[in-house]
């Protein structure tokens, strides 16, 4: 999934975009509250987390309230250093799904993320599956009947992607704005080698290819 993180702090954002990253997010971080209003509202994310107090036109408060407006439905996680009755409710009135009082143990965060994950169309269970590949969310473990496959980072959220919306032909621009970060190196074949990567671990050997190509599109995955 791709991940916007908005926190001043550059402690915090960093060991953020770290854990993230080791869980196969593509992370973008924006340190002010301007840039992240611009991100949020331009860039298609499947989860932001946003800090409450940011230097700059925007607060976390007014983000989420621009996001909501605008018909930006993304899952936002609100970070904090306020913690009263007061504080939560306007986090939450505001359009925030959830919300967390620094300081707070990276694992809590990374479980809040799973479960607004959880929360998104077609993500209710926590395990992804094509006849018999599956893609476990919670312990990151990816077989198809039954072996262990291994991929690396960008392969795993590249699977995600394709498994979460099974059957629809994905555009390449549309998988890159979703499986990669902003900042990252993308060649106008970076899609299709990392298609062929997966294809050579999930699909050598079996009869039934379950990635496809749709001609002058894209790609899908489908089951049968
Ligand atoms: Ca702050």
């Amino acid at each position: 999934m791709r991940v916007l993180v908005i926190e001043d702090e550059h402690k915090i954002a960093r060991a953020l975009k770290r854990a993230l990253e080791q869980e196969h997010h593509a992370v973008d971080v924006c340190y002010d509250g301007d840039e992240g209003y611009a991100m949020a509202t331009t860039e298609p994310y499947d989860i932001a987390i946003v800090d409450r107090m940011l230097p700059g036109e925007y607060d976390g408060v007014d983000i989420i309230k621009q996001m909501r407006s605008q018909g930006i439905h993304t899952p936002v996680l609100m970070l904090t250093a306020l913690s009263t009755v007061r504080d939560r409710t306007d986090g939450l009135d505001s359009g925030a799904d959830d919300y967390l009082t620094k300081p707070f143990a990276i694992e809590e965060l990374l479980a809040r993320v799973r479960a607004l994950r959880r929360r998104q169309p077609a993500s209710h269970t926590s395990v992804l599956k094509a006849d018999d590949l599956k893609l476990d969310l919670n312990n990151l473990h990816v077989s198809r009947a039954g072996q262990t496959i291994e991929l690396t980072s960008k392969e795993f959220a590249l699977l995600e992607y394709l498994l979460r919306n099974q059957g629809r032909p994905l555009s390449k621009d549309k998988i890159i704005a979703h499986v990669w970060d902003y900042d990252a190196d993308i060649l106008p074949n970076t899609v299709e080698v990392y298609i062929k990567y997966l294809r050579t671990k999930l699909d050598e050997g079996f009869d039934r290819p379950l990635i496809k190509t749709v001609r002058g599109f894209g790609y899908k995955i489908e089951g049968q």
